[in-house]
């Protein structure tokens, strides 16, 4: 079992209706979500790191600053992700997905192991200075410590959530699974933990507003910043099935409001 704390590290401001039909143009603050999970044996680990002065730092110039205009950014001083953690006791960092708003404090921190998706990993490595731009990636963020591959953990089928595909076992215990929630960006992961609770499913980026899984269509210029629509359909379709036949399972997109 895990204890979970959930942390609000900055927020991402798009104007509204680029997320939500009807909104208008102001801007709609979105939270930047960051889990940090406290394993009985194995210590504290951080699930993303949301928004930290490094990306600021890294968006000084063009064309990075570009990312800061496309969606504005917003970190109070005490949303801090240093300083909202002990840094000093972490263990290790997992990722979801490498865009700024998950990875933007990883310069912040220690050089910590770092778990990520090695297919990903090597995908978004050889990106072109404009693929990169283009798909709202920035080098200079990428974690540069130790890097550990989820796929060399075991990756069982979960009883009850085959239909999730394999779920690669973080701490060989089933407390943390993470499973391949595609689509947003091709190698985008999930982290479903087991908490005193009860289950809760960190789902990233797989949706950005929970009437998504009712069926609402993200407008226009939004949808098509996904990099594999049809993938991204039919993690959609997943969460849903996951909803109606697990209701007790709490399921947390990053940036739901
Ligand atoms: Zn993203």
């Amino acid at each position: 079992m895990l204890r979970i704390h959930e942390l609000v590290v900055g927020q991402a401001c798009p104007p509204g209706r680029l997320v939500r039909r009807g909104t208008g143009w102001r801007p709609l603050a979105l939270p930047v979500r960051v889990f940090l999970l406290e394993h009985p044996d194995y210590g504290q680990f951080l699930w993303d790191t949301g928004y930290g002065p490094a990306f600021w730092r890294a968006t000084r110039w063009f064309p990075a600053r570009l990312l800061r205009w496309l969606i504005p950014p917003r970190l109070r001083p005490e949303e801090q992700l240093t300083r909202q953690v002990r840094v000093e006791q972490l263990a290790g960092l997992g990722i979801s997905h490498f865009h700024p708003d998950h990875i933007g404090s990883v310069p912040d921190l220690p050089p910590l192991p770092t778990w990520v998706s090695g297919r990903e990993w090597r995908r978004v490595q050889r990106l072109g200075p404009w693929q990169s731009l283009h798909t709202a990636h920035l080098k200079a963020l990428f974690p540069r410590g130790e890097i550990r591959f989820f796929e060399d953990l075991p990756a069982p089928l979960w009883p009850g959530l085959e239909f999730l595909g394999p779920g690669w076992d973080w701490f060989g215990d089933g407390s943390a699974r993470i499973f391949q929630l595609p689509g947003h960006t091709r190698g985008h992961l999930g982290l479903w933990m087991e908490t005193l609770a009860g289950p809760l499913f960190a789902v990233g980026d797989a949706y950005y507003v929970p009437e998504q899984l009712d069926g609402v269509v993200l407008p226009v210029p939004t949808r098509w910043v996904v990099e594999d629509a049809r993938a991204y359909q039919e993690t959609l379709d997943k969460l849903k099935r996951l909803r109606r036949e697990r209701p007790e399972v709490v399921l947390r997109a990053c940036h739901e409001p």
